[in-house]
């Protein structure tokens, strides 16, 4: 399985358009220790023909254009994008499919009440089903297994279940329209398997438990919501708002951080995602990020790509990060 980082930032991507925190006032400056950075969004392949979209960021088009591998191939209209795995109704992870409506045929995975969201609450998609066939909608339950399929319907080789891991919807969802849909429906982890090989990808996680660790420790490559570096780290820089876990983040660093629990996996490599402008550990100069680094995790960013394949002893990409 290939696996291939389009965006690694959190929502409002970095910097973000009206944020004037030290992280952003830097990179503007040109004077930053580190990236810029779209907002999160993740490719896989299997065969590097096939390609499936985990989630639809804001910052889709773009991203589309910046990797080779999601370009169209035969004729005047084609795409590999065969699907599209939404894990939320977060806008991150939503907007994006907005820029697929030119009648491109595809899929969407998705829980019941993600699909009731977009399909009933939001006419603006309706601009996915101009004509018969032209989206998918393929209902997942969590809990499940489901082969992501290719554009023709056979199976790609890449295998998905994914697991619920938090009852609350986006802000945008009314508490009179929260009670119609299901609590197990509203944010998804997802695990990916090809060829015995497993990419789990978290891009929001409101609580660690061992079940959950249990799962990351039987992958190979953890994409793990790195937003926060402190539970009220938006607090300090704004004067007032939520703290991370009230947004549904578990922070990095802390006795309870993700470092932390995390520290005793042994197998997965480790790498952070959607991460906030404001986190300091997107300052390569910085000491927090010498002790992301310390303790063996990475910090994903634009470009970075992945092989996953089988057997592992004789394939050294396994654990080598392409660039
Ligand atoms: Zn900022």
């Amino acid at each position: 399985m290939y696996i291939e980082i389009l965006g690694s930032a959190a929502g409002g991507g970095f910097p973000q358009w009206n944020c004037n925190c030290r992280n952003c006032q830097a990179v503007r400056a040109g004077i930053f220790s580190g990236k810029p950075r779209t907002q999160t969004q993740v490719a896989v392949s299997n065969d590097r023909r096939s390609c499936f979209l985990l989630n639809a960021s804001p910052d889709l088009r773009m991203q589309i254009e910046s990797s080779s591998l999601l370009h169209p191939r035969e004729g005047l209209r084609d795409s590999p994008i065969a699907g599209v795995l939404l894990t939320s109704g977060d806008i991150d992870q939503i907007a994006g499919l907005l820029s697929l409506r030119e009648l491109q045929p595809f899929r969407i995975y998705c829980t019941p009440s993600i699909r009731r969201i977009l399909q009933e609450d939001n006419s603006v998609f309706a601009m996915l089903n101009r004509m018969p066939g032209q989206v998918l909608w393929t209902e997942i339950q969590p809990s499940n297994n489901f082969s992501l399929l290719n554009a023709e319907g056979s199976g790609s080789g890449i295998c998905a279940s994914v697991f619920s891991l938090e009852s609350r919807y986006p802000a945008y969802i009314s508490q009179q329209r929260a009670v119609q849909l299901r609590d197990e429906d509203a944010l998804l982890g997802v695990m990916l398997q090809a060829s015995s090989r497993k990419l789990a990808y978290l891009p929001a996680v409101p609580a660690i438990d061992d079940v959950l660790l249990q799962r990351l420790e039987a992958s190979d490559v953890v994409l793990f919501d790195g937003t926060f570096w402190t539970d009220d780290e938006l607090i300090k820089v704004q004067g007032s708002g939520a703290t991370a876990r009230e947004m549904g983040h578990v922070p990095v660093s802390g006795p309870e951080g993700a470092l932390r629990k995390l520290a005793s996996l042994r197998h997965p490599r480790k790498v952070f995602i959607h991460i906030n402008n404001t986190n300091p550990m997107l300052d390569e100069s910085g000491s927090e990020y010498l002790e992301v680094r310390s303790t063996g995790w990475e910090i994903a960013e634009e470009g970075d790509r992945y092989l996953l394949s089988f057997p592992a002893e004789v394939n050294p990409m396994l654990r080598t990060k392409l660039t």
